[in-house]
């Protein structure tokens, strides 16, 4: 156990706040004293905030004018290597520590006394009458499986008032409940028995056993199906086996029952669950299961890395190089790098696992700074699918089409043989622009520098930037023209058309996330799909993620040249990966599975890459490109965000940072803008945007401190800093 301090009553100590005020603040210890890293209510101003003990108080101020501590809270201190994540990641991210502390502290009613509590849960009665509001009631019930809510919880998801519960409450339609608190968490069992596993899976078991227990990095790399779930659950069943506690961290898309299945089916026992779609109690919950240690494993997506485990003995990031790890607002950090950190300071193993890994830890592992295991194979008699381009230059295609003759013979041949057939455009609504076709004008958001996207279904223009909506003209909002408007470009709801089109007699299924209501009726959507449910499949990126479609023996990509425009860093790294990825889905089961790339430059380096199948060829032609380059992975960058209501504003301050850049001059970095970010404009704010980059040695962070103290910023102008940016928006 740590050697936790003690403050004697009366103490004067520093509480962190997650109150904006930058730094801990000093309060007397109340009456009998507290701990160090202990979770009280303190007075702030006229206010009663939660803080944290954050070791003693410097002394600076007064000490009679010092105020006490409120309460200390009935739930374990946060630990003392917490505190140094939080700290040490506050210093990598540059963010403000309160703004840190808030996602270690994001579990309402954390401080609830313990006993009884009230839920309300679906019944079988039915009301009298039915109104929007109670009908809303119970499709939220009825979305959440069985699961109960507190009062205050149910009326806000279901946007009503607490009355209209309590009346269905009263005609059986919601059942009351009386609770205990917290429900115990079911023992996870690791003597049970694992699957037999391959030579090659034992062999990475082993050696991720003989790596347990201490601060050691690992890249789990195997082609999708090749079982690196099973062979991470080992290590998972090892963390267990010493009685440390295990954290599984997913995209949130890929988290989905048929994972928890086999959790399970492997241990006997659901693992806690920590993602959007868990109900506020149940994370109460497991945030104090967590901290007595009573919670074994944690499956979550990136914010389950805040929880405040009492002895965290493996972090397993699942699809490393997914881009969701990276969060991109507020606190700007990425999960996988803070899971590393995380793990460096309790002394975890971290299993970093992909088929597909980033460059970073590619690099990691070839550096040997992290160990790698290789899973070739994939498991039983399904191998990866062969990989062709089809040259659509040579392909002769209607306009408004985008299925080529050759794409559209396969999917056929597919379909005959009763297999499932997948296409596959990385493209959400109905068609990327809307043009007047009597004066060239595009429709573009009112308050982004982004096209309208036409959402057909949703009969309504999307901003995918900032979300805004509009109804789909008539008439052109320049010229007033009347039915000139017309869509260009092909979307995944355009293709959908252009499929039942062509195969009015097949069964289509369009995954795309703005299609569904909820993350779970997306579950249940593809479990359908794995089940037969569809003969073809059209869809965005989500359904590159972990599906199991064991019928699917094609995947047609239609644009694969889409990911190369743009002049993003990780451009090719990201398509290399997203293809992969996509064409992994094919051929998971007995039969065979082909991917067909329509592309109008097969010959592009990328293209060929993909195609050729020598990943390790590509890995080391793109890290020979940026080492040329001394972009990450080998050398260091950071963007500089200046955001306001004005644009001029925005440049004269970026020019006068560009021209102080002595602090930055000193580590040898350079700096590139200000320059207007490649969206120039979000929810009304201008953006304008410096890169720094810097040798990988560089103490960046302190000269970036220096560097941005200098000015003086006026109250509506924000500047944020993102380190290690991974989109280039
Ligand atoms: P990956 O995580 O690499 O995509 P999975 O672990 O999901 O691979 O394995 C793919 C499929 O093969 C799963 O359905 C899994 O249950 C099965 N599988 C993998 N290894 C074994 C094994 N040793 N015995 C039985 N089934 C296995
Ligand atoms: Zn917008």
């Amino acid at each position: 156990m740590q050697g936790t301090e003690r403050y004697a009553p009366g103490a004067r100590i520093a509480v962190l706040t997650s109150e904006p005020i930058g730094r801990p603040l000093d309060y007397l210890a109340p009456e009998d004293g507290c701990e160090d890293g202990a979770f009280v209510l303190v007075p702030l101003g006229p206010r009663k905030v939660l803080g944290v003990v954050w070791g003693a108080g410097d002394g600076t101020f007064d000490i009679k004018r010092l105020r006490r501590v409120l309460q200390v809270l009935d739930v374990p201190p946060m630990r003392r290597e917490m505190q140094q994540f939080l700290q040490r990641m506050a210093d990598y991210t540059m963010t403000p520590l309160p703004q840190v502390l808030r996602l270690a502290t994001r579990a309402p009613g954390l401080f609830d006394a313990p006993g009884t509590r009230k839920i309300y849960r679906l019944g079988a009665g039915t009301p009298e009458r039915m109104t929007d509001a109670r009908t809303r009631v119970l499709e939220v019930l009825a979305d959440h499986g069985g699961a109960g809510f507190q009062l205050g919880e149910l009326a806000a998801l279901a946007s009503v008032s607490t009355q209209v519960v309590k009346g269905l409450a009263k005609s059986g339609a919601v059942l009351e409940a009386d609770v205990p608190r917290d429900a115990p968490f079911l023992r996870l069992d690791p003597a049970r028995p694992s699957k037999t596993l391959s030579a090659e899976q034992a062999q990475a078991t082993d050696q991720l056993r003989a790596g347990a227990g201490q601060f050691a990095p690992v890249l789990l790399k195997g082609v999708t199906g090749s079982g690196k779930t099973e062979v991470y659950l080992e290590a998972v069943a090892e963390c267990l086996r010493q009685g440390r506690q295990a954290l599984v961290l997913l995209p949130e898309i890929a988290l989905s029952s048929e994972f928890l299945s086999r959790v399970e089916a492997r241990f006997g026992a659901l693992p806690g669950e920590w993602h959007s779609g868990v109900t506020q109690t149940e994370r109460r919950r497991l945030w104090k299961a967590c901290g007595s240690g009573e919670a074994q494993m944690v499956v979550g997506a990136r914010s389950a890395l805040f929880l405040p485990f009492r002895d965290l003995g493996l972090i397993v990031v699942d699809e490393e190089h997914d881009t969701s790890y990276k969060q991109e607002e507020g606190a700007l950090y990425n999960a996988r790098d803070m899971a590393v950190l995380r793990a460096s300071i309790c002394g975890a193993q971290v299993v970093l696992a992909s088929a597909t890994p980033s460059l970073e830890t590619w690099a990691n592992a070839e550096s040997g700074k992290y160990a790698r295991l290789n899973l070739n194979a994939r498991y039983g008699v399904s191998e990866m699918p062969q990989m062709q381009s089809i040259d659509m230059r040579d392909e002769s295609i209607e306009s408004n089409h985008w299925i080529g003759p050759t794409l559209v013979g396969e999917v056929t041949k597919r379909i005959q043989r009763g297999e499932q057939a997948m296409l596959f455009l990385n493209r959400r609504g109905y068609a990327p622009v809307t043009i007047c076709r009597a004066c060239g004008h595009q429709i573009g958001c009112d308050h982004c520098d982004a096209r309208m996207v036409e959402h057909r279904f949703q009969k309504q223009l999307v901003c995918h930037q900032c979300g805004e909506t509009k109804p789909i003209p008539t008439t052109c909002p320049s010229c007033k023209v009347e039915g000139k408007l017309a869509p260009v470009g092909p979307g995944v709801e355009r293709l959908a058309e252009e499929v039942r089109e062509r195969f009015p007699d097949s069964r289509l299924a369009v995954l795309s996330s703005d299609l569904f209501a909820s993350a779970r009726a997306l579950k249940e959507t593809i479990a359908q799909i794995a089940g037969g449910g569809a003969d073809i499949i059209i869809g965005t990126q989500i359904v590159a993620k972990g599906h199991n479609f064991p019928n699917l023996t094609l995947v047609g990509v239609i644009d694969a040249d889409l990911g190369l425009q743009g002049s993003d860093l990780r451009a090719a790294e990201r398509t290399f990966q997203l293809m992969r990825q996509v064409a992994g889905r094919a051929g998971r089961a007995e039969a065979k599975g082909i991917a067909l790339l329509q592309s109008y430059q097969p010959e592009h380096p990328v293209i060929r890459a993909i195609l050729g199948g020598d990943e390790e060829a590509f890995w080391r032609a793109e890290a020979a490109q940026r080492q040329s380059q001394s972009v990450p992975p080998y050398g260091r960058m950071a963007g500089i965000i200046l955001s306001g209501p004005d644009l001029k504003p925005l440049f004269d301050i970026g020019e006068v940072l560009a021209r102080q850049s002595q602090p930055l001059r000193d580590i040898g970095a350079m700096i590139f803008g200000p320059a207007p970010a490649p969206v120039a404009r979000v929810r009304g704010r201008y953006r304008v945007r410096l890169l720094v980059k810097a040798d990988k040695k560089a103490p960046l962070q302190p000269a970036l401190a220096r560097w941005v103290e200098q000015l003086r910023l006026p109250n509506n102008v924000r500047l944020a800093i993102d380190i290690d940016p991974q989109s280039f928006m």
